[in-house]
């Protein structure tokens, strides 16, 4: 069996609306079309998997367990219609964090690619055949290290990103939010 296609989507400000440092459930608001792309995604027969940089454990603000239950709700919104996220990678590091076993330089904390490479070794992820979304410099470059595909998106920090050109990093395409995102991944899944 071939390796599989991968979108790895950013969780704040991508899929979910950026609220700094998601500390409860009941924070958790997807955007208007996330469960519509999410869907799509999911038909193309591409794995969707999240990667995303949580350091507010490391910075004592929520622990991992707040974390996984915002994933398990923010799965359960979104069977409601009919989609999927096949993983869940996260990063808890943070190299000036507080607390203990979290506080350190890591291989995950993107742009770095430990969270690829995890969705690689797990899922037999092709990195040189995926996308990454997401609303920072940090996704698209992380999409350079890996060799993927990327897409900025204009939600959360996107425009701000936008305006403000990081000299070597350049994104395959930008999209006003993640159905954008979904559509450009869809029309260029064969080139
Ligand atoms: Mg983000
Ligand atoms: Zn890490």
């Amino acid at each position: 069996m071939s390796a599989s296609r991968a979108v790895f989507l950013d969780r704040d400000g991508t899929l979910i609306e950026e609220v700094s440092y998601l500390d409860r459930v009941d924070r958790v608001e997807l955007f208007p079309w996330s469960i519509d792309a999410v869907r799509l995604l999911n038909r193309a027969g591409l794995r969707v998997i999240v990667a995303t940089n949580q350091s507010g454990i490391a910075r004592g603000f929520f622990t991992e367990a707040i974390v996984n239950d915002v994933h398990e709700h923010l799965s359960a919104l979104l069977a409601e219609g009919g989609a999927r996220i096949d993983a869940y990678y996260y990063c808890p590091h943070h190299p000036h964090g507080h607390v203990d076993g979290y506080t350190q330089v890591c291989e995950c904390r993107k742009p770095a690619r430990g969270l690829v490479d995890r969705a690689v070794r797990e899922l037999d992820v092709d990195p040189l055949q995926s996308f990454v979304v997401g609303d920072r410099w940090l996704d698209v470059r992380l999409a350079r290290a890996v060799g993927a595909r990327s897409v900025l998106v204009r939600t959360g920090y996107g425009r701000g990103e936008e305006a403000k050109p990081v000299p070597d990093v350049a994104a395959d395409a930008v999209a006003d939010n993640l159905m954008g995102a979904t559509s450009w991944i869809l029309r260029n899944l064969q080139s």
